[in-house]
């Protein structure tokens, strides 16, 4: 009878922490998966870098030179705040073209890569192209809009939904940060690159 009650217990010993185990390997990827859409600077950078974005999408109807992605895999808030973006310039009769918004690590990567076969050392592609620690669109805060006429409609009613422009050689690009709501689009810089 004794033998029969340990045996017993060791069997609900067992099953409990087989059942904790569960659970926590369960919050970890639920954690995980949390951590993807943290909208927190610094805490789930690495994660976001990961996720990748559109390669391409259908042609723009504005102009058949550019696409108009899916503005997918952009940090949440990011997205959410697109989206506003988007509304807003519909309601006074202005489409935006995703042209390029989120890029992973490695779709950075291959645009570098590219770009150092293109100008012949990685010295000179620096110059036009950024590597993946360094590009907004790897972290997942920067949209490309097409055509200029829509991109120069977001420079100018852009700001009060957190979106500036941000690089005089770049009419396109621009960035989301609730700050600019309040304290304003940050001065021009150059470029991207800083060349
Ligand atoms: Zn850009």
């Amino acid at each position: 009878m004794i033998a029969s009650g340990n045996r017993r217990t060791v069997i609900g010993v067992l099953l409990t922490l087989t059942l904790a185990i569960a659970v926590l390997a369960g919050l970890g990827a639920t954690g995980r998966l949390t951590l993807i859409h943290e909208p927190v600077p610094g805490q789930a950078a690495a994660v976001v870098d990961e996720v990748p974005g559109e390669e391409t999408g259908p042609v723009c109807p504005l102009d058949k030179r550019y696409v108009d992605e899916k503005p997918e895999g952009l940090r949440q808030d990011v997205l959410a705040g697109f989206t506003r973006l988007r509304e807003a310039a519909g309601k006074q009769g202005v489409r935006l073209c995703v042209e390029d918004s989120k890029r992973s690590r490695g779709q950075q990567q291959r645009e570098f890569d590219s770009a150092v076969k293109r100008f012949g050392s990685k010295d000179q592609a620096s110059r036009y192209v950024l590597s993946p620690d360094q590009s907004m669109h790897v972290k997942g805060i920067a949209v490309d809009v097409q055509p200029l006429a829509s991109a120069a409609w977001v420079e100018t009613n852009g700001r009060a939904l957190g979106w500036c422009r941000r690089y005089q050689n770049e009419k396109w690009h621009f960035e989301y940060d609730t700050n600019y709501v309040t304290g304003g689009c940050p001065a021009l810089l150059p470029s991207a690159t800083g060349f």
